[in-house]
């Protein structure tokens, strides 16, 4: 079955298609990703519109799916779906409002169903990877892992935040990445507080913990790694948080099995990190699934109880963050399998001091 196959067999009974309109989702389903394209999806037959600047590559790498070339989007949207005597259509969730009013409009006709059905379904293909994608997402993390090797070179003393994550993005770019999965975070000293960090002006000074959190994209999947390393001597407390997330991370992996609950993985590592006293210090999630996208479903978060099925691949990224001071994230991605993980993240956990 092609992915477009596997997504009718899930459709609630009482609709007809779907509108497949979202980048991702539709770039999943046809395994054709372009910054244009509507997919209609029937239960007797699928369709791809898009424009001019896609339709060749799009007639030779769209799976699934009948490739026309877009003329007025709403008119044919609405002569396809008459051809094909549709009364009930389900839209994805992820649609803009305007997007939205666009097609009720053109569909003045057919019913359009706006829960959560058609994201659900489409989540729940995405969340399982095929072997295809899981080789992608570890060769993009390969080029992650030696863009870190590379970067313990450069790293000293009077190099701003900035400069390190130019030089990280372009050893990954140089290593045959296709793009970045996301902005570059390097944040260093106090920085390192805010797991957001955006790289700065700052130089990096002895004593420093300089976290890292980066990854490449290939072949459209995403790679997500983070690590916090040391510069010069750093003090007891410093390492005190490094070994305390060091425990979280390790200790919540170990739990890691298809059908275990992402919310009792996020509470193992919480409970390592509570233990330590540093309770109130870790506010995101343990874990997010990824792929086309870098955060995708299911989660490790405490806010909701999602159930980890065999092929998802998941980061493990517990952290630290006391404000005004320093930080502390360590992040690998796992293979989630029936009996228990494969790590898929090659990069060294114990703390790494640079003099
Ligand atoms: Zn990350
Ligand atoms: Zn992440």
């Amino acid at each position: 079955m092609n992915r477009i196959e596997k997504l009718i067999a899930k459709l609630p009974e009482n609709c007809d298609g779907a509108i497949v309109f979202s980048m991702t989702n539709r770039g999943y389903l046809t395994e054709f990703m372009s910054s244009d394209g509507t997919l209609l999806v029937f239960r007797d037959g699928a369709f791809f519109i898009t424009d001019s600047r896609y339709i060749e590559i799009a007639r030779k790498k769209v799976k699934g799916a009948e490739v026309i070339l877009q003329g007025k989007l709403a008119d044919q949207v609405a002569e396809i779906c008459k051809d094909h005597g549709v009364k009930e259509l389900i839209v994805e969730q992820e649609l803009t409002l305007a997007q939205f009013s666009m097609f009720r409009e053109a569909l003045a006709d057919i019913r359009l169903l706006d829960g959560p059905e058609l994201s659900d379904a489409i989540k729940g293909l995405r969340a399982v990877k095929e072997p295809g994608e899981i080789e992608m997402i570890c060769a993009a993390q390969d080029i992650t892992d030696r863009a870190f090797l590379e970067i313990l070179n450069y790293i000293r003393p009077g190099v701003t935040e900035k400069q390190v994550a130019a030089e990280l993005e372009y050893y990954m770019r140089r290593l045959g990445a296709d793009g970045l999965a996301f902005g570059s975070i390097v944040a260093s000293g106090e920085n390192g507080s805010m797991p957001h960090a955006v790289p700065s002006d700052r130089k990096i000074r002895k004593g420093d913990l300089v976290t890292m959190d980066f990854g490449a994209k290939l072949g459209g999947y995403c790679s997500d790694m983070t690590r916090t390393i040391a510069v010069g001597q750093i003090k007891d407390e410093q390492l005190k948080i490094y070994n305390t997330v060091l425990e979280a991370h390790l200790t919540s992996m170990a739990a890691a099995k298809a059908g275990c609950s992402g919310k009792a993985l996020d509470a193992i590592a919480r409970g390592v990190i509570d233990a330590a006293g540093y309770g109130g210090c870790f506010g995101h999630s343990l874990g997010h699934s990824l792929g086309l996208d870098v955060h995708e479903s299911p989660m490790c978060t405490p806010s909701r109880d999602y159930i980890l099925p065999a092929g998802t691949i998941m980061t493990i990224e517990p952290g630290i963050y006391v404000e005004g001071k320093w930080g502390v994230r360590i992040e690998n991605m796992i293979l989630v399998t029936e009996d228990g993980y494969r790590n898929l993240t090659g990069s060294e956990r114990a703390l790494i001091t640079l003099d």
